[in-house]
């Protein structure tokens, strides 16, 4: 089995770091917030992307 490059590695730690910070805003009660603006986040939004920290307005910060 072909291993990983240096770069495919980097690409699966951030997403799995997403993730425990997506789960770690799940379980405080922010998680429907914007991070930048608190507005909330649109239930739709989370359903498709449940990675989405951030609202409309502020996507480039994710
Ligand atoms: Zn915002």
């Amino acid at each position: 089995m072909k291993e990983f490059d240096n770069e495919s590695v980097r690409a699966i730690e951030t997403t799995l770091n997403d993730v425990d910070r997506a789960l770690e805003r799940l379980r405080s009660a922010n998680y429907r917030c914007c991070q930048v603006c608190q507005a909330p986040i649109d239930e739709a939004d989370l359903i498709a992307n449940p990675l989405l920290a951030n609202c409309v307005a502020h996507p480039e910060l994710a």
